[in-house]
């Protein structure tokens, strides 16, 4: 399965895709800043009590660098052609974000949860911020992978980042078939329990799944307590394509008529300006 079939099959997600893949090119061109590998033994208790890397003191990852990655890709989207209503946006956040001191600090304390920065677009500077800010944690993701004890995470957040994850993964086989969560925003997959709810307080809740015929292994599991649903990739070497959250934004709206909640964060969640 690859892009271009997948999209024969699914044209109505042409135009999301084509955007997607615009803003990937564009970060593509952006120079990727250095990120320093933390020192694991400084991170190691932090970890343990369940703090995410990127919000412990002891770790201390400095996500300057990326902010600044994040500004130049906003800058590059202002000035692209098309499509209209997203460069329009794109350049009234640059207006906004230029007028910011510190922009790059700014943006990182903004993708952090800090609320003073009130951009115009906020779900576009989110998803702008994050396919930058991913791009340069790439390494630090890689190597963070190589040290952790999955074990000794099994929680419902991401390691890395803090936010809930955006989709799920089964891989392997029976005994050692494994579930991963997916985070949509810096792009780290990490274990967890088999059949829990990742959203319910209380994580007795088992998902109910309900499988979605011809879609290349993805599947809706929901819960019966919290109502919330998590879309699932049941297979492995289409990770790009499949756990990209826009390719399966039907599975979305399939949930949305059986009254299933998206509980699940999503980078897609911006909203075009009304246009005439
Ligand atoms: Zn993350
Ligand atoms: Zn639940």
């Amino acid at each position: 399965m690859n892009r271009e079939l997948w999209l024969e099959a699914h044209a109505y997600l042409r135009p999301l895709a084509d955007l997607s893949a615009q803003v990937d090119l564009a970060a593509a061109g952006i120079e990727v800043l250095d990120a320093r590998i933390p020192d694991w033994d400084d991170y190691r208790l932090d970890f343990l009590a369940g703090v995410p890397l990127l919000s412990s003191s002891d770790a201390a990852v400095d996500l300057e660098p990326g902010g600044r990655m994040a500004a130049a890709l906003v800058r590059r989207m202002a000035s692209a052609t098309s499509p209209d209503w997203f460069v329009a946006e794109t350049r009234t956040l640059e207006t906004d974000l230029l007028h910011q001191p510190q922009v790059s600090r700014r943006i990182v304390d903004f993708l952090r949860g800090d609320e003073t920065l009130t951009p115009p677009s906020p779900g576009l500077l989110r998803y702008l911020a994050w396919t930058a800010m991913a791009r340069f944690l790439r390494p630090v993701v890689n190597a963070f992978d190589g040290w952790r004890d999955e074990d000794r995470w099994l929680r419902r957040y991401c390691p890395t980042c803090g936010c809930l994850p955006a989709m799920a993964q089964l891989v392997g086989a029976d005994p050692g078939r494994k579930r991963l969560l997916s985070c949509g925003c810096c792009g780290t997959r990490w274990q967890f329990k088999r059949t829990g709810c990742p959203f319910c307080e209380t994580d007795a809740q088992r998902l109910a799944s309900v499988t979605i015929e011809g879609e290349g292994g993805l599947r809706l599991d929901h819960c019966e307590s919290c109502g919330g649903y998590l879309k699932t990739y049941d297979g492995q070497a289409n990770e790009a394509l499949l756990l990209a959250d826009w390719s399966s934004l039907h599975l979305d709206l399939i949930a949305h008529d059986r009254g299933l909640k998206r509980m699940a964060a999503s980078l897609y969640d911006f909203e075009p300006a009304p246009h005439q």
